[in-house]
């Protein structure tokens, strides 16, 4: 028996970071960046006007005041978009929007609010100082200068500012390509009406859409039965375009667990027994040519997710170059509303629902209880060490992907 540290310091030893490669600014949406990357132009591209108003020279209204305003001609609108350049004699005003650019010679903007909204003619109440009003050129970003570091997680901020800085395509860490696999005899697809001993495969699913949850690019097999040949086969044929490989079931001491048997014999596949509860069998190791890493999970669902959680998500994480520590990932303190026991010797993942920070029983505790595991909030981490746990207790938590926001 190895510990669940052992397991994933193990893992997290053998898995790399994907080579990088160039994307369209959008598809970076939750990418690492590879590079440096440095604006094209200057942010803003060209000085402008920050309110509705009247472009002016500010000393033309410097004496402006309710009492006695300064009356100027209008000679021209601006609106945002206008691409012609236009200059502002003294003495005069044009009518200009936000964003439109200022007319060369203006060097203030005058509120509409602080006029009378003049067409012809606009009657200033309010003085005006040089620069008041006005977004300079480059204020922002100057062209050529770095905007975002290597390294930068790119959300939608980040990918406002590439695209106004004119970069349409930036080298990133892609997102990894995941495929998910179920193996049994006794799956079926959803949709189908389980016959009797037959059930609903809902591994696949549930992987499927926790991959997404972290961010990766999940391509759903479903399930495949207890079948050597059918096995490698379905391996052979997606490890080409898998970055990782997850399946579920046959890892455990039965007679037809089919994955253990077979991936025992190929690339550095270890099977262990981890001293957790659930999830205790575990396989992984790198397969094919092109050193895929693979995540044999158990088949019960609340050991799978578990097992995704505390195997599979700080993996992914770690190839897509997330510098996030792995190990607690992102753990929250609660505790104990009511008292429960713990094996001991094993980590235990503990379904729980929290209410502020009191964390309760999700109900019951079996490997095999999706109604727990769908009411549950997090997982309680009780340590090998514990064997009871008594209402009051502070304890760690790891939210299960999704539910953060519960
Ligand atoms: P195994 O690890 O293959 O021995 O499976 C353990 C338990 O998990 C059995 O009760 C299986 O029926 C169940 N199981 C296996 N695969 C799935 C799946 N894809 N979806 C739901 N339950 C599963
Ligand atoms: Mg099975």
């Amino acid at each position: 028996m190895i510990s669940v540290e052992q397991h994933l310091d193990r893992i997290l030893g053998t898995v790399k970071v994907i080579r990088p490669f160039e994307q369209g600014v959008l598809d970076a949406q939750g990418c690492i960046l590879a590079e440096d990357v440095r604006a094209r132009g200057s942010l803003p591209g060209f000085t402008n006007s920050a309110m509705d108003g009247y472009a002016v020279h500010a000393r033309d209204v410097s004496s402006a005041t309710p009492e006695s305003p300064v009356v100027l001609p209008v000679v021209n609108d601006i609106a945002a978009g206008n691409t012609s350049a236009l200059s502002l004699a003294q003495g005069q005003t044009m009518r200009i929007m936000t964003g439109a650019p200022m007319p060369h010679g203006a060097d203030a903007v005058v509120p509409v609010e602080a006029t009378d909204g003049g067409v012809v003619r606009v009657q200033i109440r309010e003085r005006s100082v040089v620069g008041q009003h006005v977004r300079e050129l480059g204020e922002d970003v100057e062209a050529g200068s770095v905007v975002l570091k290597r390294g930068t997680l790119v959300g939608p901020g980040q990918i406002a500012l590439l695209a106004a800085a004119g970069v349409p395509r930036l080298r990133v860490v892609p997102r990894p390509r995941v495929v998910v696999i179920s193996t049994g005899d006794e799956l079926v697809d959803v949709g189908t009406t389980p016959a009797f001993g037959q059930i609903v495969d809902s591994n696949s699913l549930m992987l499927t859409a926790a991959v997404t949850a972290v961010g990766a690019t999940p391509f759903r097999v479903g399930g495949i039965p207890d079948d050597a040949r059918v096995l490698m086969q379905t391996l052979e044929g997606q490890l080409v375009r898998a970055d990782a490989i997850i399946t579920t079931g046959g890892v455990s001491m039965g007679a037809f667990d089919t994955v253990k048997e077979v991936l025992s014999r190929v690339g550095t596949m270890q099977f262990d027994k981890v001293a957790m509860r659930p999830g205790m069998p575990q396989g992984f190791g790198l397969l094919g040519e092109e050193q895929v890493p693979v995540f044999t999970l158990p088949g019960n669902p609340v050991s799978a997710l578990v097992s995704f959680h505390v195997f599979v998500a700080p993996a992914l994480r770690a190839m897509a170059g997330r510098p996030e520590p792995a190990y607690p990932p992102g753990y929250v303190p609660a505790v104990a509303a009511e008292p429960f026991t713990s094996v001991p010797g094993k980590m235990e993942f503990v379904r729980v629902v929290l209410e502020d920070d009191r964390a309760r029983l999700a109900g019951g505790q079996g490997s095999h209880m999706l109604g727990a595991l769908a009411a549950a909030d997090a997982l309680a981490v009780i340590p090998e060490s514990v064997s009871a746990v008594q209402a009051g207790d502070p304890l760690e938590c790891l939210p299960l992907l999704g539910r953060e926001g519960q």
